[in-house]
């Protein structure tokens, strides 16, 4: 089987984690905070403050944002689900607005007509690594007086217009589950140019405790939310390699275009100009005249991993059940939902199983077109609606 995703760990990084071990020092040591503020120095930003997954990150905004019971933050609907959940731990609504077609990012010119007076921010996530257009985001937040939370979670590295996303907002999240980019096992970070966020997250993951206070003091409600010295030691080698992995990745995207940009009936990622991007993972599309489910099974059949990427966050059953959201209610976000498929990605990846890959796509989408032009046309026809 061919992977979808691959950690990439290397012999000096083994060591690095080995040296934790060792040296006693296994939580709140000097790894992690020089794991944060590598990760500062690296996104632009003045503080990180570094916890056990990204999710936790995004938690720890909400809380430190003071979004709370009946509140709204403005977001998308097509992301993984963490970046809507962290709203609901809080009581909080999230409101979705539908996606770019092209970018598969928020749709930035829906944003100002979901704005209520219960709005208190925009949550914006790069998918799949591409930046949203941050002016615009920032633009309209300025307007109205509200925070800006950006899910970078998928985009470490990335960049629009030259600035590096995490750092284009109030704060920014960054994830290192082991199919990102890079990897601490399990992580996160929450990067901010705030004190005040700063402060209130290296609170809030440490059980509330104040800072600079006696140990068992404990001044508000706060999470078990700490990153180990072991995760922070792994993190700090693989943040060293970060421009060579992305630059990796780079060169495998780019030969998954080069050898499918001519197959008939799938739709390759697209990229606007002002974008540095760093891949998370390559997501391609089929048309609608083409049967994703038939071609997913195929590839699962012929040892080739590959997933729906991702499913719609408001027809998710949670999201059904609390808030009553049903089909049609974002459609491009539905559209480009039935449609995508992760293909295998990562740094590791031969250029012999790219090759398969690409052959087995070909073949399965090809088997699981709809040959007649007349079908064609009329199922591209009703999916325009
Ligand atoms: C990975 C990811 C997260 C965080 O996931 P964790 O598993 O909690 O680290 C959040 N948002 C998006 C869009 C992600 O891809």
């Amino acid at each position: 089987m061919i992977p979808l995703a691959r950690p990439d760990i290397t012999d000096r990084e083994k060591r690095a984690v080995s040296e934790v071990l060792d040296s006693g020092l296994l939580a709140l040591g000097p790894k992690l905070k020089a794991f944060e503020q590598n990760i500062a120095t690296y996104v632009g930003t003045k503080y990180a403050v570094a916890c056990n997954s990204g999710t936790s990150a995004l938690h720890m905004l909400i809380r430190a944002l003071d979004i709370k019971d009946g509140d709204e933050v403005i977001t998308t609907p097509f992301s993984f689900v963490a970046s809507s959940n962290c709203m609901l731990y809080e009581g909080a609504k999230p409101v979705f607005v539908d996606i770019d077609e092209k970018t598969y990012n928020m749709d930035i010119s829906q944003i100002e007509a979901k704005i209520t007076d219960r709005t208190k921010a925009i949550l914006p996530v790069h998918v799949f690594g591409q930046p949203v257009n941050m002016d615009e985001v920032r633009r309209i937040a300025l307007k109205h007086g509200l925070a800006v939370i950006e899910d970078s979670c998928e985009a470490i590295g990335s960049e629009w217009k030259g600035r590096k996303a995490g750092s284009m907002s109030d704060a920014g999240v960054l994830a290192f589950y082991p199919n990102k980019q890079i990897t601490t096992g399990e992580g996160g970070v929450v990067v901010t140019n705030s004190e005040d966020i700063a402060k209130l997250c290296y609170s809030l993951r440490n059980q509330g405790r104040g800072i600079d206070t006696q140990w068992l003091h404990h001044i508000r409600l706060g999470y078990n939310y700490r990153m180990s010295d072991i995760s922070a030691a792994l993190g700090i080698a693989q943040l060293e390699r970060i421009e060579e992995i992305i630059a990796r990745r780079q060169q495998v995207a780019d030969l998954y275009i080069d050898k499918l940009k001519d197959v008939e009936g799938i739709v390759l990622p697209t990229l606007d100009e002002n974008v540095r991007m760093s891949w998370f993972v390559f997501v391609i599309r089929f048309e609608s005249w083409v049967d994703r489910g038939l071609v997913l099974e195929m590839l699962l059949d012929r040892g080739v991993a590959c997933r729906p990427y991702f499913t719609a966050i408001h027809l998710q059953p949670l999201y059904t059940d609390m808030f009553g959201y049903k089909e049609g209610d974002f459609p491009v976000t539905e559209r480009v939902a039935g449609g995508t498929l992760a293909i295998p990605f990562f740094n590791k990846i031969t250029e012999e199983q790219i090759d398969t890959v690409v052959t087995e796509i070909k073949r399965a989408a090809r088997y699981a077109a709809i040959a007649d032009p007349e079908a064609r046309f009329k199922k591209l026809w009703e999916d325009v609606g």
